[in-house]
């Protein structure tokens, strides 16, 4: 068996450390640390001061930067998710809002809104003709009855798309004949004349709203 330098081993030393040698390799290294006492502990110095501490730091450095970026990449994904709750959220608070809130009173059209004595002149009720509308407002005053309709984005636009109306549906308000109420205004009759309310001025609700229903006068 020829006889290996101590050259040749110190060359391989490092391979052999780290593992990285064939199995004949190995061998002749192990046979050569086997007789060769400075060698040997070269292998140990080598094994102790330099291989294994370097690989054990880049380890445990990768390990943490590891777990460091997992927990980054949680965090950052949680508050991602909570951002984008928040957002939808909000989005569809503000587009419910602008579609619920902003209401504007639906104008007097003799076609469109409409008087019938019900029950044989017990009830008289009012109604529109367009469908379903957003709110509706009354005043009872002295004689006669003050109301009107509201739209808003959604009754007016969104909903007829899906919505088919039933009669029931169009009715505004059903006023009793116990309430002897005998003349029916529609109009916008709150906004008030110079800032000020129009309740209990019947005069000027009169005047800002139309005439839709008299009550004929039953003779006795
Ligand atoms: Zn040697």
């Amino acid at each position: 068996m020829s006889k290996i330098s101590c050259n040749v081993i110190g060359d391989l030393l490092p391979l052999y450390v780290d593992g990285a040698v064939s199995e004949d390799t190995k061998k002749l290294v192990e046979e050569h640390l086997a007789e060769c006492a400075d060698c040997k502990k070269a292998a140990e110095d080598m094994r102790k001061e330099l291989v294994l501490p370097v690989h054990e730091t880049v380890r445990a450095a990768e390990t943490s930067f590891l777990q460091k970026m997992k927990k980054t990449w949680q965090k950052r994904r949680i508050r991602t998710a909570v951002i984008s709750v928040a957002v939808t959220i909000g989005l569809v608070f503000g587009i419910y809002m602008a579609l619920i809130l902003p209401e504007w009173t639906i104008p007097y059209d003799p076609n469109m809104i409409y008087v019938e004595e019900l029950d044989e002149g017990r009830c008289v009720m009012v109604s529109y003709a367009g469908g379903r509308h957003c709110s509706s407002y009354g005043y009872m005053g002295e004689d006669g009855y003050y109301l009107y309709a509201t739209h808003n984005l959604w009754t007016a636009y969104i909903e007829p798309l899906f919505y088919k109306t039933r009669p029931e549906d169009c009715q505004i308000t059903t006023i009793l004949d116990e309430e002897n109420v005998s003349k029916i205004y529609y109009g916008e009759f709150d906004k008030g004349l110079d800032g000020y309310s129009l309740y209990g001025q019947e005069d000027e609700m009169q005047k800002q709203t139309h005439l839709i229903w008299t009550r004929d006068e039953v003779m006795p």
